[in-house]
């Protein structure tokens, strides 16, 4: 009954707070009041509307009453108007108002959320407050910062930007602006290394405050458990050439196995006979040899399971891994080691370095570490009770400021990949002969390729975007809506760029003619893993009131189906070009879509109850770590418990010295104690699958051995100072820590796990693969 209950008050919460469309009759009298103070601010000079924003910054501090919202638009309108040469429409002020309230805003593509999101972070900056406005690359964030500096300026709110090529110095000026752009892994990466800091003068971050998000849902649903990780220098193993030449010799079904879903590979007797007498007759499953092991298997997961073009690209002698969910390069982004080195080993590529983890934080702990978070996307509320469940973000839907007139077409469905490939190209033909633009949409290189292909050989010419880089992808995509173009593109290449129809370069003439030609027409050649990210795509057609038609081509064989609806069949026999138009079908593709967002919201709960508990001790470590660096607390504490080393050294060496000597002492043993307990951590995750077997619960085996090696840490790391103290050699020059055996990580780089341990395919195959030899060493293998 209890149960019942719960679920009746959850169905009912759920249905109260679900996301809806904003009372737009409470802001009529806003926009009333907006339009009546525009028309003075109209009449002042740039300098006096700068001086009015200046006013306001006065009042505002500490926050926007309505008035302040009325006078921010207001002069955020007329900033628009002269520096851009475009006037924000109500429901970009609307979209802006509801951002300064900290939501997040569903405002569809095209309808101008660059400025809506700029108007709301001058809005922020003006109650001064910092504000880091965060897009998904760095071609983004310096576009979005460059294209909106001239409404910035005109409000006297500073703006900065940073990208990967941002040096300390540049990076330190960006953040000392009021509003920063940069690309979430970029402000990310930059936590991270200010967490090695020893010095405060070489942090470039300021406090978190504000945090404005472009394309919130890509970044706190989709992203949200990608760790960004930043590692040190050590000399570790490297992918074996060797062992992959040997593997690339051996043949599926003979020598090794695959199991149905692709996941997981393994030899055969046969196979495994091969791989010994080719590294000198050794025995891989005497428990003798578990690094050969682990290498081959590695290798063969490389070899067998993925695919170049699919999983990866190889360009400029680089492993590059595709986001599978957007068939997107994943920028800096790798496997774990030892699955890394083996496909650059495959590749015969020159392996890139390895090392030890120093720190890492997921965007979503990233993102929890502001005060204040809201953003804006096309596509919130297929999200809402996520971004409610693990951000506590609310969403607004903003209506658009001209009626969407896009038709949606109904799934055309086929029996085969095959069937519904040549119906596709067929469509395509007959709708390039009219001359109608075409974006069609895949779900990774390899079918752009083999879609390009085909509609080459059926006479059509086409443009086909493969993860490049995403400035080349933004000239080409913005061209999607010229006369007559076709572009195959993977699902977000190019996202941020608006489609304009009758070209980047068109005129009006152009955008009428393409216009009655229907618009862009957007074909997708299959549902992706969620809705959200099929509309996403249609979104790319109909902007601003414009025409445009969307739809979908799928088919039983597809991947989605064969995945999360294995026992689909279709009810009733297709027709001759195997096209299926009964019911059963088509249920069962929208139901392999729905098994998916549900697998992928588990595997997200799943992950942040790990990682939440990580998040939260980092938060504890740091905030020790920020005392040590910024005060003399280090200095204290040593003083107080080696008073007599303190005396001694005190009499040659200066107290400021002596002070940042201590500071260094202890901050490398903080550092290096946290990131052994990273280890530590990473650890019991592998394993904690295995202890799961001896019928405990993973969550709860893993918070008890965490919370348990937390304990003492911040003794041990005092401890470890005083250690240091008492016999390193400090003089008037400082502390030598190298010669003391305590050498910093020399070279540090960053980068992004594309998924977490517990989801990645790559990881759960690695940890097969360390399980498997966890097995022959206890000699059950
Ligand atoms: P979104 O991010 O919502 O998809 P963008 O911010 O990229 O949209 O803007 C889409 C296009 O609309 C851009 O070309 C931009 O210049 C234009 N635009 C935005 N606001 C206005 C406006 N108030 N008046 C005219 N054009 C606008
Ligand atoms: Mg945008």
């Amino acid at each position: 009954m209890a149960a019942f209950l719960t679920r009746v008050k959850g169905l009912f919460q759920h249905l109260m707070e679900r996301p809806s469309t904003v009372d737009l009759k409470k802001y009529t009298e806003v926009l009333t009041s907006i339009e009546w103070r525009e028309e003075r601010v109209a009449k002042l000079t740039d300098a006096e509307l700068t001086e009015a924003a200046g006013e306001l910054r006065e009042k505002a501090l500490g926050g926007l009453d309505a008035h302040g919202m009325v006078e921010l638009c207001a002069l955020g309108r007329e900033a628009a108007r002269r520096g851009l040469d475009q006037r924000p429409y109500d429901m970009q002020l609307v979209g802006a108002m509801e951002l300064l309230h900290g939501r997040v805003v569903e405002m569809g593509t095209g309808e101008g959320k660059t400025l809506a999101g700029a108007l709301a972070a001058a809005g922020y900056a003006l109650q001064g407050r910092a504000v880091h406005v965060m897009s998904v690359n760095d071609y983004l964030a310096r576009r979005d910062a460059e294209w909106m500096a001239p409404v910035y300026e005109l409000l006297g709110v500073s703006v900065g930007w940073v990208d990967q090529e941002s040096t300390p110095g540049e990076r330190r000026i960006a953040y000392g602006k009021d509003v920063t752009y940069g690309a979430v892994s970029e402000i990310g990466f930059d936590v991270l290394r200010d967490r090695l800091c020893t010095d405060v003068e070489d942090l470039v971050h300021r406090e978190p405050d504000v945090a404005l998000i472009d394309e919130a849902d890509s970044v706190l649903v989709d992203e949200a458990r990608v760790p960004l990780v930043m590692a040190g220098s050590t000399d570790d193993s490297q992918g074996d050439p060797e062992v992959a030449a040997i593997v690339r010799t051996l043949r599926p079904g003979r020598d090794y196995e695959r199991d149905e879903d692709n996941r997981n590979a393994w030899l055969t007797g046969r196979g495994a006979k091969i791989v010994e007498k080719a590294l000198g007759g050794l025995d891989l499953y005497s428990g003798d040899h578990s690094d050969r092991l682990a290498a081959v298997n590695a290798a063969l997961h490389a070899h067998a399971l993925l695919q170049r073009d699919v999983d990866y690209i190889v360009r400029d002698g680089k492993v590059h891994l595709i986001n599978t969910s957007r068939g997107r390069i994943a920028l800096l982004q790798r496997w774990p080691d030892g699955l890394q080195a083996a496909v650059e080993a495959k590749e015969r590529l020159d392996p890139t370095e390895s090392g030890e983890v120093l720190d890492s934080i997921s965007v979503q702990g990233l993102v929890g570490r502001y005060q204040r978070v809201c953003g804006m996307t096309g596509t919130a509320t297929a999200v809402s009770e996520q971004l409610r469940e693990f951000y506590d973000l609310k969403v607004s839907v903003i209506p658009p400021n001209k009626p969407c007139v896009r038709v949606d077409e109904p799934d055309r469905i086929y029996d085969t990949v095959e069937a519904k490939e040549t119906a596709l190209v067929a469509e395509i033909v007959e709708q390039h002969e009219t001359g109608r633009p075409i974006l069609v949409g895949t779900l990774d290189v390899a079918e752009s390729e083999r879609i390009s292909e085909k509609l080459t050989a059926a006479g059509v010419t086409t443009v086909v975007l493969n993860a490049k880089n995403d400035a080349e992808e933004a000239a080409i995509v913005a061209d999607a809506g010229a006369h007559a173009a076709v572009t195959v593109s993977t699902q977000m290449a190019g996202r941020g760029t608006d489609i304009k129809l009758g070209g980047a370069d068109g005129d009006e003439n152009d955008h009428d003619k393409v216009a009655d030609l229907g618009g862009l027409f957007v074909i997708a050649s299959g549902h992706y893993s969620s809705s959200r990210l099929d509309n996403q795509l249609r979104g790319r057609s109909g902007r601003q009131g414009d025409p445009g038609r969307s739809v979908v081509f799928a088919s039983l064989g597809d991947d989605l189906i064969a995945q999360y609806a294995p026992d689909a069949t279709a009810g009733a026999d297709p027709a001759e070009d195997g096209r299926l138009e009964d019911q059963t079908s088509k249920r069962f593709i929208e139901h392999a879509q729905r098994v998916a967002e549900g697998v992928h919201l588990d595997i997200h709960r799943n992950t942040w109850r790990y990682t939440r508990l990580i998040e939260h001790q980092r938060g504890l470590v740091l905030a020790y770590r920020d005392d040590v660096l910024r005060t003399d607390l280090a200095a204290e504490q040593l003083k107080e418990q080696c008073p007599d080393r303190w005396e001694k050294l005190a009499k040659d060496v200066p107290e400021d010295v002596l002070t940042v000597a201590a500071r260094q002492i202890l901050l490398f043993h903080l550092d290096q104690r946290w990131s052994r307990h990273l280890a530590f951590l990473s650890d019991v995750r592998e394993t904690i699958h295995l202890r799961a077997l001896a019928r405990e619960t993973p969550i709860d085996e893993f918070h008890r051995a965490a919370i348990g090696e937390f304990k003492g840490i911040l003794k041990e790391i005092r401890e470890l100072a005083v250690e240091t103290f008492e016999e390193a050699e400090i003089t008037a020059d400082g502390v030598d820590l190298t010669a003391a055996g305590l050498r910093r990580p020399t070279s540090t780089w960053t980068y992004l796990v594309h998924d977490n341990p517990f989801d990645s395919d790559a990881e759960q195959a690695l940890q097969r693969v360390r399980a498997a030899i966890r097995n022959v060493k206890a000699g059950k293998g």
